[in-house]
C-alpha cells in the first residue's frame, strides 16, 4: 500500500523523522510502538499526507508523492485516521458518525444505514445515538472517533493510540472492532500503540522507532522472540 524511500521530517532545526526503507503491505495490521517523541504520530499524519516530508519519495496507490506535492483526491477517500485525541463536533453521535459522508456527498441508504448501527452496536454505542457528542466520557468518545472512521470505511485506516486511557473493557471492544474490520474489508491497518501486549493480541508486523528511527520491524512473533537490536531488546525489557 505505502512505499516509503529516504524520507525525512524536520521540525525546525530538529530531525524527528528518518526513514530509509519502510513498506506497508495490503491488508496487514502494522503496529509501530516505541518511547514518547519517537516521531509514531508525525509518521501517521505523512501517511495521510496531513504533513509532507522534506526529503524522500511515498509510492501510495500507484501514485509518487515528493515533498510538497498535495495528495490526489482519492487519498481523502482511502485513507482516515483516529488521531491521538479527536475531536468531536457539538452535534449527535449519528451527526458526528455521518459527518464524513455527508460532506463527500454519499446518500445514506438503507442498507448503509442498517450497517452504520451495527457499527455503533458492535461499539457499545447503540443507545448513545442521539446522545451529543461533546457530553461523553473519554471512552465513549474514543469509540464514537473509530466508529466514524469505520463508518466511512475506507481501505487504509491509521490510528493513533486508539485504547489510550481506556478501561479494559473498552479495550476489548475497541480491538475486537479492529479485528473484525481488517478481516472483512481486508483493510490495511497502521497503528500507534504503547502497549505491546496490545500489539501482540493484534499486529501483523511491528516496528519498533526511536528518536525519528525505524529500529526493528518483525513479524509479531519474532520481534519479541528474537529481537536483534539492543534498543528492541531494551524496549520489551521495559528499560527504554
Ligand atoms: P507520543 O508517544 O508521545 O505520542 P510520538 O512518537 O507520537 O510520541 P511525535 O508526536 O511524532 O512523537 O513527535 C516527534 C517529535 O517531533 C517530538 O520531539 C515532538 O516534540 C516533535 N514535534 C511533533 N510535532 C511538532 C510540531 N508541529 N512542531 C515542532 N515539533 C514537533
Ligand atoms: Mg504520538
Amino acid at each position: 500500500v505505502y512505499k516509503m524511500k529516504n524520507i525525512s521530517k524536520k521540525y525546525d532545526t530538529k530531525t524527528v523523522l528518518q526513514i530509509e526503507d519502510l513498506a506497508i503491505r495490503e491488508g496487514e495490521i502494522f503496529c509501530l510502538v516505541g518511547p514518547s517523541g519517537a516521531g509514531k504520530s508525525t509518521l501517521l499524519r505523512i501517511m495521510n499526507f496531513i504533513e509532507t516530508t522534506d526529503t524522500g519519495e511515498i509510492f501510495f496507490l500507484g501514485h509518487k508523492y515528493t515533498p510538497g506535492q498535495t495528495p490526489q483526491l482519492k487519498v481523502t477517500r482511502e485513507v482516515t485516521t483516529v488521531f491521538q485525541r479527536s475531536a468531536l463536533m457539538t452535534t449527535s453521535v449519528w451527526n458526528n458518525v455521518i459527518y464524513p459522508l455527508k460532506i463527500r456527498g454519499r446518500a445514506i441508504s438503507s442498507t448503509e444505514t442498517e450497517r452504520i448501527k451495527q457499527i455503533l452496536d458492535d461499539l457499545g454505542l447503540a443507545d448513545l445515538i442521539k446522545q451529543r457528542a461533546d457530553k461523553l466520557s473519554g471512552g465513549e468518545a474514543q469509540r464514537v472517533a473509530l466508529a466514524r472512521a469505520i463508518v466511512f470505511n475506507p481501505s487504509v485506516l491509521l490510528l493513533d493510540e486508539p485504547t489510550a486511557n481506556l478501561d479494559p473493557a473498552n479495550v476489548d471492544i475497541i480491538e475486537k472492532i479492529i479485528s473484525k474490520y481488517v478481516q472483512e474489508r481486508k483493510a490495511c491497518i497502521v497503528m500507534v500503540t504503547h502497549n505491546i501486549f496490545q500489539a501482540r493480541r493484534l499486529a501483523d508486523r511491528i516496528a519498533l522507532m526511536h528518536k525519528g528511527k525505524m529500529i526493528e520491524i518483525k513479524e509479531k512473533d519474532d520481534f519479541f522472540e528474537n529481537p536483534e537490536e539492543k534498543i528492541t531488546q531494551d524496549f520489551l525489557s521495559g528499560r527504554l
